[in-house]
């Protein structure tokens, strides 16, 4: 760009991947929340956010926790393996799956994806499998389906594993007709900030199976409630991540003005988690507030997924007037795009700011490390690598123009 660059005011203000589906009735809600502290802990809200999940995602049994890995943790404890039994994780994901294995007494083992959808690679799950092998977590990531989701379906039935389908990244996808996470033992989702709905922080487990339903409600009841610091914290981000997904024009969209309200945005996850020795995070249930938020979000999934389907096609004739892979959908199967990934040059991962200058978006950068944000140095995994190094992702939800 030339020193006399177009100035920051008439540029457009680049769209943030992350926190569109906050919206100002959102906002409102947890103002309203914010201020009835007495009922942060009503039972009543969550189970009939659960049994509005459970009816829209066609779900017998819906358990709601504080977020998705304490619900994948829930998950993994509710089929009773063994201790150290060895559980098959995708090589490319986020680092608090491993962990929730191991919090579960459970050991991980890694294997390689394939860089079509970003879903496990079945003849590298063939390569991993062993005596102690007893289930396998199956990922639909960015909101495709698993391209060998039907071979890897098989592969748990020949060799006697169970099945969890992680759809943080993918609720509302649909394979032959069904919603993902129904097709599997269980199925888990995530409602935290930047996942399909948001409920600040939030996870959901599923089932159809009686006996797993019961052990999955009975761990949520178990479960403490969330702490008031805790769901304080959610309720006060809600508006910055309103403000964060939505700035537009000139000076709210300035990249000062905008890292400064981002560093008020906590991380969702903890340095010591990051670390990846799984810390003992006791389970807590879903708040009162984040499920009445996530009652609200439910009414706009169907438009919000539309929206970014919309978008997802404006990206693939994007990839192909300049030349990049499109993601590849699993025949049979409707996703629902929460982001779209490309593979771009390394240096294209490493500075982002291109996609500010040639497209008006912030890049997403899912994952940094074959378990977000760490990258061990697990061998075996070149496609994971490959991801690493060069999947980047596109926002699909983005404001009406104007
Ligand atoms: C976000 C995410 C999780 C964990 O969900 P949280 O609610 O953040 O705990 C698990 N798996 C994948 C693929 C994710 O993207």
């Amino acid at each position: 760009m030339s020193a006399f660059a177009t100035p920051v005011s008439l540029r457009p203000a680049p769209v943030h991947p992350a926190y569109m589906t906050t919206e100002a009735d959102d906002v409102e809600l947890a103002r309203r929340w914010r201020e009835d502290r007495k009922r942060w802990s009503e039972r009543e809200t969550v189970s009939d956010f659960e049994q509005a999940f459970g009816s829209w995602n066609g779900s017998r049994h819906v358990a709601a926790f504080d977020s998705g890995r304490m619900a994948l943790r829930a998950a993994l404890e509710a089929l009773e393996l063994e201790p150290g039994a060895e559980v098959i994780v995708p090589g490319y994901t986020c680092v608090v799956v491993p962990n929730a294995v191991r919090a579960a007494r459970l050991t991980p083992v890694f294997a390689d994806i394939e860089l079509d959808s970003y879903g496990l690679d079945p003849a590298a799950v063939e390569r991993v499998l062993s005596s102690a092998t007893r289930a396998i977590v199956v990922q639909h990531l960015y909101g495709l389906v698993s391209l060998h989701f039907e071979s890897l379906l098989a592969l748990a039935r020949r060799n006697d594993l169970r099945v969890i389908e992680d759809c943080a990244q993918a609720m509302g996808a649909i394979w032959r007709g069904d919603r993902v996470g129904t097709v599997g033992d269980i199925g888990i989702y995530s409602t935290e900030r930047s996942k399909v709905i948001s409920t600040g922080e939030g996870g959901l487990a599923v089932t159809e199976d009686a006996r797993l339903g019961a052990r999955l409600a009975r761990a949520a009841e178990d479960a403490a409630a969330p702490s008031e610091d805790r769901v304080r914290r959610i309720l006060d981000v809600v508006p910055l991540l309103h403000r964060q997904g939505h700035a537009r024009g000139p000076l709210r969209g300035s990249p000062l003005a905008r890292a400064r309200r981002a560093a008020r945005i906590y991380p969702t996850t903890t340095v010591e988690e990051e670390q990846g020795d799984g810390p003992e995070f006791p389970p807590s249930r879903m708040s009162a507030p984040a499920a009445a938020l996530g009652m609200n979000q439910l009414r706009k999934i169907e438009s919000f997924n539309t929206r970014r389907r919309a978008a997802a096609e404006r990206w693939d004739d994007w990839c192909v007037l300049t030349g990049h892979r499109r993601p590849v959908v699993a025949p049979g199967s409707t996703p629902i795009f929460l982001r779209y990934p490309v593979l771009v040059d390394p240096e294209r991962k490493r500075w982002r700011d291109w996609a500010v200058r040639e497209l008006g978006v912030e890049l997403g950068v899912w994952f940094t490390g074959k378990l977000h944000p760490r990258d061990p140095d697990i061998p075996d995994l070149p496609h994971a690598d490959t991801a690493v190094a060069r999947c980047v992702n596109l926002p699909t939800l983005l404001p009406d123009p104007g």
